[in-house]
């Protein structure tokens, strides 16, 4: 079962409240992703990884994020950014909300590159209001992407719109795939990348940053249950660092 404020009235998360359990903020963005994956996959793969997550850790499911900072692909059709000030601001009012609801702890569920600086700067203004975050990305995705895919990454930690996250999307949205438009790109990084604010059209031609070609359902299941057994230990560590229970998820008791 799981506590998803998508299926949720309030009466159901007032009860819920009482378990004491974190809620899960999965934070994506509106950007491009080559021509055989729609704009919204960063927010899809967050969904559903937050969405496992919840699963196996009884989480209160908040409902995603779509927006992100998104400057370097602006050149893009269809990227549409916010300011990093905004996204922060954004997560700092929803803590706040969950402060004055009573929810003991937050884990955000990043899927989106340009959004960790301002989770981190939001995390700490909460953090200090009394509200203790666990800011996840996707936990061994590279180790894990190396056992799983069989293409090269575009570059170490880089996975955009590549076999990576062409996989997890045809495991989460299938019919959102188009893997007959599916091209492989490796851009020739300039040797100041991550040095220079780079816009990524001037690197790449198709907006793909490795080879999606060989892109399945099942690697894609593959690596989201990866990411999730990484992830729980680290909820885990976080809950009983303040004070919390680490909850099987299907007991949906409390164990105080
Ligand atoms: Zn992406």
């Amino acid at each position: 079962m799981i506590r998803d404020f998508r299926q949720m009235s309030w009466p159901d998360v007032e009860e819920a409240l009482k378990l004491k359990r974190p809620a899960i903020l999965p934070l994506g963005a509106v950007e491009q992703h080559g021509a055989h994956l729609p704009l919204t996959v960063d927010a899809d793969l967050a969904e559903g990884v937050a969405r496992a997550l919840a699963k196996r850790t009884d989480g209160l499911l908040l409902p995603v994020c779509s927006y992100g900072e998104t400057w370097s692909s602006e050149a893009f059709a269809g990227t549409l950014s916010i300011s990093p000030e905004t996204l922060r601001a954004m997560i700092e009012d929803i803590g706040r909300g969950l402060i004055q609801m009573g929810v003991p702890a937050l884990i955000t569920l990043n899927g989106h590159f340009g959004n960790n600086g301002p989770i981190g700067l939001a995390a700490r203004t909460l953090q200090a209001e009394g509200l203790p975050i666990l800011h996840l990305d996707y936990p061994d995705l590279e180790a894990l992407a190396g056992r799983i895919c069989t293409s090269e990454p575009a570059g170490p930690s880089f996975f955009h719109a590549d076999e990576v996250e062409t996989s997890m999307m045809m495991a989460l949205r299938p019919e959102a795939v188009d893997l007959t438009r599916a091209q492989a790109e490796y851009p020739e990084f300039p040797q100041t990348f991550g040095y220079e604010q780079f816009q990524l059209r001037d690197i790449s031609k198709s907006g793909v940053f490795g080879d999606p070609r060989m892109s399945t359902a099942e690697k894609g299941e593959q690596l989201i249950s990866g990411i999730v057994d990484a992830a729980a230990p680290l909820v885990d560590a976080f809950l009983a660092r303040h004070g919390l229970s680490a909850q099987d998820s299907d007991q949906g008791e409390d164990h105080d």
